[in-house]
């Protein structure tokens, strides 16, 4: 039997990060995976700088051996129609490996790790939990993604009564003698004619990454392959892509509805649903997530009852809004459609709200730094 103060279930980063900071409290802390890392992750890999800030990442010490893509421009338009170009004069986000990037930020918390080994059983007892039949722990976070096992014995209805997100993507290296017409440090994003999602092609190094996600996810493969056919078409994607399309879903903060708190437990990051809602981005709230509740933890001493723990839900409120209770638009109006589509092909809005508002965050400094 291990005994800990704390036992995450997942090792993303938003488990990650909250384990390094407990095991700096000096609590003794436990990541079980259900993945033997490195591992990879269905992601397109950017994070901005407010990410490299919250996690303390020494970039010379990352990218001496990984792929770390400085971003210093982005393509933004429609899908099938010519970009607008925005540029910065500085680096203002990066790519990385989802495989390398988990990978670092786990190996360095400082807890114990057990990785490949899934939770499969957890249960209350007087003081805490048993997991597995032998992790005895006084907290348990879940840290699991979207299809988290701590969310379902909290009470999350998972995949029921929830609108999630629908993404499908592929990474792979782009073979030494194919020519890629996408620049490394200009990722470009295009919107469905629908506006219900977008198609992103984002080069880092040698890798290429396609995806495309959507809140309505009926003929999601058609809208896949509709843009794989116009990337081809620019000479942006070979005609074989040495890899296969891998879906997943999520959640976005305004249209969850999981409880985050209960009885000695928490979640964080997409376990919680707490991707940014005109992006999808999810790596910097998962990280802020475990920082909320790395306070939330220590302000507690060592009693983890639900009262001591509810200040963590609050503090999400504080940091991201109030959830909104209506369900999301699924259709846009014509007159929406009509409106976002002229606003894409207008230089101003390119920059100062697709970019700078919804994809970089500008105006919200890093979180715990
Ligand atoms: C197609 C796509 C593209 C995206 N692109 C971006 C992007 O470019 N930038 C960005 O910021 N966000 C992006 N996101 C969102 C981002 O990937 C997530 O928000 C982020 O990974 C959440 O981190 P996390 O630590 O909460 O969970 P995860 O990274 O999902 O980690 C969860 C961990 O839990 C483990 N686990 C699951 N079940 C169990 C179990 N039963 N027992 C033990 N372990 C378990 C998993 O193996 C995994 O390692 C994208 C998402 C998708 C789907």
């Amino acid at each position: 039997m291990i005994r800990c103060d704390a036992l995450i279930c997942g090792g993303g980063p938003s488990g990650s990060t909250l384990a390094t900071r407990l095991v700096r409290q000096g609590l003794s802390v436990v990541v079980l995976d259900k993945a033997k890392f490195p591992r990879d992750k269905v992601c397109a890999g950017w994070v901005t700088p407010q990410v490299v800030a919250a996690v303390g990442l020494d970039l010379a010490d990352y990218g001496r051996t990984r792929t770390l893509q400085p971003i210093e421009r982005f393509a933004t338009g429609l899908i099938g129609s010519r970009p607008i170009e925005t540029a910065y004069r500085a680096t203002v986000s990066y790519g990385i490996l989802r495989r390398e990037f988990d990978d670092y930020l786990l190996r360095r918390s400082g807890a114990t790790l057990r990785l490949g080994e899934p939770l499969d059983s957890l249960t209350a007892t007087a003081d805490g939990w048993l997991a597995n039949g032998a992790i005895e722990a006084r907290l348990v976070v879940g840290a699991g993604g979207h299809f988290c096992p701590v969310a379902r014995q909290i009470g999350a209805a998972l995949g029921k009564s929830e609108t999630v997100v629908a993404a499908q993507e592929v990474e792979f290296e782009i073979p030494p003698d194919v020519a890629c017409a996408v620049a490394p440090e200009a990722p470009e994003l295009y919107f469905c004619p629908d506006l219900a999602g977008y198609a992103w092609v984002f080069r880092k190094g040698r890798y290429l990454n396609v995806g495309l996600g959507r809140e309505d996810s009926h003929r999601l493969q058609e809208h896949v392959q509709s843009f794989c056919e116009f990337l081809r078409q620019s000479g942006k994607l070979p005609a074989q892509v040495p890899g296969r399309f891998k879906g997943h879903a999520y959640l976005l903060y305004p249209h969850a509805t999981r409880p985050v708190v209960a009885e000695r437990a928490l979640l964080i990051g997409d376990a919680a649903g707490l991707a940014y809602a005109q992006s999808g981005e999810g790596i910097r709230p998962a990280v802020e997530s475990a920082i909320l509740a790395a306070s939330t933890v220590a302000a507690a001493g060592s009693d983890y009852s639900l009262e001591r723990l509810l200040p963590y839900a609050a503090a999400l409120a504080a940091r991201f809004g109030k959830r909104a209770e209506r369900a999301p638009v699924s259709a846009p109006s014509r007159l929406r459609t009509a409106i976002g589509r002229w606003c894409l092909s207008n230089r101003w809005f390119a920059r100062h709200v697709v970019i700078d508002r919804w994809f970089l965050h500008a105006q919200e400094p890093a979180l715990g730094t």
